[in-house]
């Protein structure tokens, strides 16, 4: 079963989408989800992806699939 995702014309599993949303490296991404949400910037369709930037952090971030937008549920 394949967990990739086309986010702005190019494929990517978890961890990759994972790693644009934090712009870096990331230890552990869970699988990607469709976020109930559409981007503020396009419309376009959210992805949701939970991962672990480092050992004790977790996070769940936002990826539009058609735009740069991004986000996370950091405070
Ligand atoms: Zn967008």
């Amino acid at each position: 079963m394949s967990q990739n995702r086309v986010v702005e014309g190019r494929m990517v599993d978890a961890k990759g989408l994972a790693e644009l949303v934090e712009e870096g490296s990331v230890m552990e991404a869970e699988s990607i989800s469709d976020a109930d949400r559409d981007c503020p910037e396009c419309g376009g369709n959210v992805l949701s992806v939970g991962y672990m930037p480092s050992v004790t952090e977790f996070v769940t971030g936002y990826k539009c699939q058609d735009c740069p937008w991004s986000a996370d549920d950091r405070e």
